[in-house]
């Protein structure tokens, strides 16, 4: 069942695009990564699920109701880790966490003092003396502090030094298999979508341009090495190839299967097969997609 659904969402600034008719879903439970180049567009649908830009066309359907600019009451069920977070900096850490849950009702105790067992923030310093790493993490225990039943997390661990990424990871993935929690995270970091996501979403010049299982998405691609048996051998329209001396390289990007099955029916000789690494993956399938 879908918790999240977005569907034709345009949003432009002046001459830019930055939304172009993106559409994708979020199934309850799941842990979605949403990737795509510089500018793609990840923030803006973010703030807009968000109910920070309601200015945008299209629809999003949050917990199977519409969102529309005066109804704002599914926000509470939402927490949200923003790309940057700039708000009420003359406050100390520990009065924002007490000043949100009095706004929501919800002093989330027990998991701010975990929270705080595993980042050890320095709660009683005012926030513009934060770095950037620990206003992120900062954001994070506010996005928690309600117990949300959908994490979404813009970039979670810009700015993070490797051991405090690592340790959020866990921690998230910990959270998650505790509270069921349903998650949406944009992030350029490959190998950190390849490790907790269940599905993925590419985006690209403000449109979707893949969203697939990534278990099913790294099975189902392949680098083949071919051979034309024949003068009349044709490549299959939907592979990315070049060619290379008296050799082919098809890069099939969930669709190996069928590009298998194409290349033997079409006269090649498959030389070799290679698995493709997430990484290769994202990279060959971003740069065949304008
Ligand atoms: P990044 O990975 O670099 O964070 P992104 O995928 O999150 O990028 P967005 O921040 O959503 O991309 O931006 C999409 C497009 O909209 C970009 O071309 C960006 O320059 C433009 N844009 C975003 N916010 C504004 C704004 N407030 N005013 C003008 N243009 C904007």
């Amino acid at each position: 069942m879908n918790i999240l659904k977005c569907e034709n969402l345009t949003k432009s600034y002046g001459n830019v695009k930055a939304l172009n008719g993106f559409s994708f879903t979020v199934s309850r439970g799941s842990i979605t990564g949403l990737l795509g180049p510089n500018g793609a567009g990840k923030t803006t649908t973010l703030k807009i699920i968000n109910g920070l830009i309601t200015k945008y066309g299209g629809e999003v359907e949050i917990f199977g109701e519409k969102i529309s600019p005066g109804n704002f009451s599914y926000r509470r069920k939402i927490g949200f880790v923003p790309e940057d977070f700039s708000l009420y900096e003359y406050m100390r850490g520990t009065e924002i966490i007490e000043f949100n849950g009095e706004l929501t009702g919800k002093s989330g105790e027990k998991i701010i003092e975990n929270l705080q067992n595993t980042f050890k923030l320095p709660l009683e310093r005012k926030i513009a003396t934060y770095s950037r790493g620990m206003k992120k993490l900062l954001s994070l225990y506010l996005a928690l502090q309600t117990n949300p039943e959908l994490l979404v997390l813009d970039e979670p661990t810009d700015g993070l030094d490797p051991i405090i990424r690592s340790k959020l990871f866990d921690f998230i993935f910990d959270y998650v298999s505790r509270f069921k929690t349903t998650i949406l995270f944009s992030s350029h970091i490959l190998s950190e979508i390849e490790r907790i996501s269940d599905r993925v979403v590419f985006i690209k010049n403000g449109k979707r341009i893949l969203e697939e299982d990534i278990d099913s998405l790294k099975e189902n691609s392949a680098l083949f090495v071919v051979k034309a048996k024949s003068e009349n051998a044709e490549i299959p329209d939907f592979v990315i190839y070049e060619k290379k001396d008296d050799f082919i390289e098809i890069r099939a990007i969930g669709n190996a299967k069928e590009t298998e099955e194409k290349l033997l029916e079409t006269n090649f000789e498959i030389i070799e097969k290679i698995p493709l690494t997430f990484e290769e993956i994202v990279v060959n399938y971003m740069e065949a997609h304008k």
